[in-house]
């Protein structure tokens, strides 16, 4: 990064501690602030600069240096351009230690963002918590500060809060003291030498759990009061996350305890403050005996990455934000390594194979881009936070485990760790660390991997007793540009599997013609996978014989050739007809994906030959399944049953399946017990059986629901209801307050995807645009606006793109990108495979049949 850069401080004066003392008024929400920065000044200097935005500055604000001078502050200067403050200093100050006094005041914002406010409602009335998210960029709204991760330093933080309301934050509460006028003053312990981005406090009418300890770490859960029965599960992974960091990382846990934090309203999932970690409900609070697992699993990831956070990111962290995409994407794969040991029969790579997809269809896209990239403005790095980032950017470190082997890859991240303790670091320097310890050329790898764009298609051709693998840019465009990756991949040829390195140039391999070759054994490489002629067949006939992760490539690579227009969607069903025995529900949630998309190209006569296609290959395993949980089951036999009756239900339009949702779903609202997958998947396919008085009972449930998941999968079925003027009323819900901000991408979303009403989602975003993103974080909103990525005619398309060319986003822009560029193969796919399918699914066509 070069030095001129005008978003980096200067580092003539660097700090090393702050003392911070907040007081929010609750009821205007506005806070007043002091905080002493102990300094060091490296070179004479006649001007402060730190960050700041939003604050006024005063009434006191002075210099002292160790021999005890104060110099005062003359003036201040807010550049809001940089978010920079100018401080003027009476004199120069000198080479040396210093402190540097500042009073302050600022909002409490309700932008979910900085030091922002929070409410819920219970039976005595509505409260408000006073909260804060900081990352990336805006520590420099709660207090004035050096907001570059790189500018680490120990926090002593004090708050005044009114009596009666508890206070969190980073550090254990050190002390509390009455401060007169019915407040209290509470002091946290020091927290280690960390960045700003990870600050986090709190102040509300709040309960915790009583402290587990934990390996000697004294853990608990953070929630609203009456909540208290939904934190078994967040505190049997955290003990299991703990420990299981502890040893992979070699390094106790860097903080000295840990609290889970349950917020009201949270603009992101989670975020990983040492000893302090927030959540939105739903990422955290959970009653596992009526979640579905899917559920269990996102939130225990959640959990685990944000743990794993506390030594890779906060003990160890980037140095700018380019290092961003690092940080989360260990996170997100060491999740998976934390979930998979806890729980080795939820195949947890299996269901993260789902989440891969999103990120080969972004990244298969002309305008993806490369998973680093240089970081100016701090602003640059919205747009790292997507699935590029986690999904593309976990499963390139998935990969590369594999190649380097587990226990080599985990070495060397300890050796990464060990050398940089309480450091920063750049991207470099783990591959460094990783190839001292294997003598791989990680470097030449991973370079390739996180500096270029997409990702590559292996072709697999027969040359007599040989094998030849060959590789190109895979890309919905046709064929890519010259781009080309030193590829980590697995071969199997008969039972002997090869750990490869592909490179540009290709490989061979012996294969006599009776060997069975899988490229993408165990499906851990990021490439897509085309098997020419006989290659093809002979996998696609084994395919009882495969991993799970392998059919799942094997469908899922399909899908993406038909998007890239290499496969017909009918060739496509014909495959898909050969999986009614499949036992595991990723395989059919990748095949259900596909089909969905057939079903949205189709309609009249050819649609209802389709839907009995669909009924041919998911009713028997569904009668085979049964409708109620049996004796022995796993937890993946019950979510199998729930993916089924989706599949029979929405897809199939199966007319017995949709009476019974709808009876196990009036059960289940009425708090009968109903098995969890089975009731999340009776929902939208009672839905849309649905009406008037569904409506109102789903509007309802959004608030009543028992648990987060619940309320959470009933805003979701709102979409499903199948009467336009009902999604009105939906719309026009997230207006009046009743849907808070952070849900709205969920719902208006869901609508905006609704196959039949999507238009009617569409023209209440247009129509409200202002109101909405005036109300929004720009994730939020940009999660909000991708569901235009399903329109797929012609007309759609120009409409949409007409309205974003006068309403650009400000921020995270190149999602809404991707995004469009989405919609234009989607009408590429409608005009290429409809007419086609229609002839295929009409009385007599090919298709018609062929499920059964
Ligand atoms: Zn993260």
């Amino acid at each position: 990064m070069s030095e001129s850069n005008r978003y980096r401080l200067p580092k003539t004066v660097v700090p090393s501690r702050y003392d911070l003392v907040l007081e929010a008024d609750l009821e205007t929400f506005a806070f007043e602030g002091a905080v002493d920065v102990t300094l060091i000044i490296g070179e004479a200097v006649d001007e402060i600069v730190l960050n700041a935005d939003e604050l006024a500055f005063g009434p006191a604000c002075w210099l002292e240096t160790s021999a005890g001078d104060r110099i005062e502050v003359t003036g201040v200067w807010l550049d809001p351009e940089t978010e920079r403050a100018h401080l003027s200093l009476a004199r120069t100050a000198s080479p040396g230690d210093a402190t540097l006094h500042v009073e302050f005041t600022g909002p409490v914002n309700d932008r979910l963002r900085g030091f922002y406010r929070s409410t819920y409602t219970d039976d005595i009335g509505e409260h408000t918590i006073a909260t804060t998210q900081m990352q990336p960029t805006d520590a420099r709204r709660a207090f004035p500060c050096w907001d570059e991760p790189e500018f680490k330093a120990v926090f002593g933080l004090t708050l005044v809060i009114p009596e009666g309301l508890r206070a969190f934050a980073n550090g254990a509460k050190a002390s509390s003291e009455p401060a007169g006028s019915g407040k209290r003053r509470v002091t946290f312990a020091d927290t280690m030498p960390m960045s700003t981005y990870l600050i986090a406090f709190c102040v509300g009418r709040l309960d915790a759990t009583e402290p587990v300890i934990m390996g000697g770490v004294p853990v608990r859960v953070v929630h609203v009061p009456g909540k208290g029965n939904l934190t078994s599960f967040a505190l049997e992974v955290a003990e299991h996350s703990l420990r299981f960091f502890t040893d992979y990382y070699g390094i106790p846990y860097p903080e000295k305890k840990m609290d889970l934090a349950a917020l009201p309203d949270f603009a992101a999932g989670a975020m990983e403050n040492p000893g302090f970690i927030t959540f939105r409900e739903a990422a955290l609070l959970v009653d596992p005996s009526t979640a579905t697992q899917a559920e269990q699993l996102r939130i225990g990831e959640t959990i685990a990455h944000e743990i794993a956070h506390m030594w890779f990111g906060d003990l160890v962290t980037m140095r700018w934000w380019n290092g961003t995409w690092l940080n989360e994407a260990f996170a997100t794969f060491m999740a998976l390594l934390a979930m998979d040991a806890w729980k080795p029969e939820w195949k947890v790579f299996e269901s993260f194979a789902l989440d891969r997809s999103e990120a080969f269809e972004v990244d298969a896209l002309s305008s993806t881009r490369s998973i680093e990239y240089e970081v100016i403005a701090p602003a640059d790095v919205e747009d790292m936070f997507d699935v590029l980032t986690y999904e593309k950017g976990g499963s390139t470190l998935w990969m590369l485990e594999q190649y380097l082997g587990p226990e080599p890859f985990r070495d060397g991240i300890r050796k990464y760790l060990a050398d940089h303790l309480y450091g920063n670091t750049e991207t470099a320097d783990l591959w460094d660390a990783l190839a001292e310890v294997t003598g791989e050329p990680v470097g030449r790898v991973m370079d390739a991997w996180i500096w270029q764009g997409g990702h590559p298609l292996i072709s697999v051709v027969r040359q007599g007793d040989q094998v030849a693998l060959s590789q190109s840019r895979f890309g919905h465009e046709g064929a890519g540009d010259g781009t080309r990756w030193p590829t980590p991949l697995r071969v199997r040829v008969g039972e002997c599997t090869e750990s490869l390195l592909v490179e540009p140039e290709g490989v061979v391999v012996e294969a006599s013609a009776d060997e069975l070759v899988v490229a993408n054994a165990g499906g851990s490489s990021f490439v897509r996978v085309h098997y020419e002629g006989e290659l093809f067949g002979a996998v696609r006939d084994a395919a009882a014989r495969l991993a799970p992760l392998e059919r799942y490539v094997l469908l899922d690579d399909a899908w993406a050739a038909v998007l890239a227009g290499a496969l017909g969607a009918v060739e496509f069903c014909e495959l898909a007809a050969r999986f009614g025995n499949e036992n595991e529900s990723p395989v059919w949630k990748t095949l259900l994906g596909g089909l969905g998309w057939c079903d949205r190209l189709l309609d009249g006569e050819p649609r209802d030959g389709f839907r009995s296609f669909v009924r041919d290959l998911a009713g028997p395993r569904l009668e085979a399944a049964g409708w109620e949980p049996r004796e022995g089951e796993s937890d993946l036999d019950r979510e199998l049953r729930g993916t089924l009756v989706r599949a029979m239900g929405l897809l199939g339009r199966d007319a017995p399946t949709i009476d019974r949702a709808v009876v196990a779903e009036r059960a289940s609202r009425a708090g009968e017990d109903i098995d969890g997958p089975l009731a999340a998947a009776a929902l939208p396919v009672a839905a849309t059986a649905g009406g008037k008085e569904e409506w109102e009972a789903f509007v309802a449930m959004y608030r009543d629901g028992a648990t987060p998941q619940q309320q959470r999968r009933y805003v979701q079925a709102l979409a499903s209801l199948p009467q336009p003027e009902l999604m009105q009323r939906t719309l026009a819900k997230t207006l009046d307050g009743y849907v808070r901000g952070q849900d709205l991408p969920f719902l208006i979303g869901g609508c905006l995807t609704s196959r039949d009403h999507g238009s009617v989602a569409w023209g209440f975003v247009k129509e409200n645009w202002d109101a909405l993103s005036s109300k929004l974080t720009p994730h939020l909103l940009v999660y909000l606006v991708e569901g235009v990525r399903v329109f797929s005619t012609q007309v759609q398309r120009d409409d949409v793109l007409a309205f974003f060319e006068t309403h650009p986003l400000e921020r995270a822009g190149k999602m809404l990108v991707h995004a469009l560029e989405r919609q234009g193969v989607a009408v590429a796919l409608r005009e290429r495979e409809a007419g086609k399918l229609a002839a295929a699914f009409a009385a007599g066509g090919r298709l018609r049949g062929l499920g059964s």
